[in-house]
């Protein structure tokens, strides 16, 4: 199994806490050793799902993947999939959370699959307070849990369709597939994989094996291999290569991954993040439409040092923050989308024009959002497995 890297010739870092510095994607694909998204595949792709084909597939937002022809193979020969996304809650929702989602949410309307979402409150209460992060009691991790939830249901699931697994919650489900894998993970391979030390918590060790549970479990109740997708950021896939490789030896099919670039951040950070320093980093769900605004009109873009300048020379979408919004969500008419890129590129779309262009889009979003998050509030606590506890509420 790769460990994660940096190492001294890698002038970025990526693991499922941190990532630092400019990623080149190609070569974290042949660290990670998994296999690009290209043209082939996106045609396949294309071919199942018909039009309109999402702008997250469509744009490279998705890059690479982790055996997904297998997947599709058994899919065309009739053997449904389910997905498997989550979310450790240790603050607000901000947009960048919401990509695999989305993916998720397109592909059970297109192709009626499950969805099982995990939400891992015990991975944030154990690995809190450590490495600069603050210091979270179960009650907070319980109540941004739910929080986030609603959020993340919001983009649009059908409830029939969707199963939640709320760690400390549905642990009684979780529990004994997570030992099945806990006794075939040692201590050493987890150190390797996630650079973890003889002064690591116990419960952070363990954890990993809770969050490989939720790839085996709809085999467990189906009583029969259930094969299943994860759509998550490339920053999680070591927690995956690990899922995978004791899957087999446990009679489970080996999950197959799809991998979402990061979103940068607004202030040109690679990964859209943010502490309590940081707020305008990110567009949070719950921004006012003046939040957003400011944090829009401040943030980093691949403009030039002058009107001018940028009139002769054109701009970089490539490395801006704003574009990097349009091109995931804001833009969803590929005609749109084309023509803010090539007048970008040209010169004739000024960035302050373009900012202006953006805001009322992202308040927009973030209004209807909050009304579909309200319908799910309704439908949430039936959908958590094992259920919630009578007057456990935070
Ligand atoms: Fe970014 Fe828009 Fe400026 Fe281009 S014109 S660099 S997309 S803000």
């Amino acid at each position: 199994m790769t460990p994660v890297p940096p190492s001294e010739k890698e002038p970025f870092k990526v693991t499922p806490w941190a990532v630092e510095g400019r990623i080149d994607y190609g070569r974290l694909q042949e660290l990670f050793g998994t296999s690009p998204l290209d043209d082939e595949l996106l045609s396949r792709l294309r071919r199942l799902l018909g039009e309109p084909f999402h702008p997250l597939l469509e744009r490279g937002i998705y890059l690479s993947h982790r055996d997904l022809p297998r997947l599709l193979d058994g899919y065309e020969r009739g053997t449904p999939f389910v997905l498997y996304t989550g979310r450790g809650p240790s603050g607000e929702i901000h947009l960048a959370h919401l990509i695999p989602f989305e993916l998720c949410s397109y592909l059970q309307r297109k192709l009626g699959v499950e969805l099982w979402v995990q939400l891992t409150d015990d991975e944030k209460f154990l690995f809190s307070g450590r490495a600069g992060r603050s210091e979270l009691s179960l009650k907070d991790t319980y109540r941004l849990g739910r929080e986030n939830l609603l959020d993340l249901l919001a983009v649009g699931f059908d409830p029939k369709r969707t199963h939640v697994l709320f760690d400390t919650l549905s642990i009684r489900s979780l529990y004994p597939i997570a030992l099945e894998v806990a006794k075939r993970v040692t201590f050493s391979t987890t150190k390797a994989v996630f650079g973890f030390r003889n002064d690591t918590n116990i419960g952070s060790i363990f954890f990993t094996s809770v969050q490989s549970a939720p790839a085996f479990l709809p085999s467990v109740r189906a009583g029969r291999p259930v094969p299943c997708l994860i759509p998550c950021g490339v920053d999680q896939d070591p927690h995956f290569r690990l899922t995978r490789d004791v899957a087999e030896p446990l009679g489970y099919p080996k999950p197959a991954l799809i991998h979402n670039r990061m979103l940068p951040g607004l202030l040109g950070e690679e990964k859209m993040s943010s502490s309590a320093d940081r707020q305008d980093n990110a567009i949070f769900l719950s921004d006012p439409p003046a939040d957003v605004e400011r944090k829009v009109s401040h943030a980093f873009t691949g403009g030039r040092a002058s009107i001018e300048e940028q009139r002769r020379l054109g701009a970089n979408p490539e490395v801006c923050s704003v574009w990097a919004l349009w091109r995931s969500r804001f833009a969803p008419d590929p005609a749109e989308f084309a023509e803010i890129t090539r007048t970008c590129r040209s010169g004739e779309l000024l960035c302050g024009e373009c900012k202006s262009r953006l805001v009322p889009r992202v308040q927009r979003f973030l209004r209807e959002h909050a009304e579909r998050r309200r319908e799910v509030d309704a439908w949430l606590d039936s959908r958590i497995e094992d259920g919630p506890p009578p007057g456990r509420g935070g």
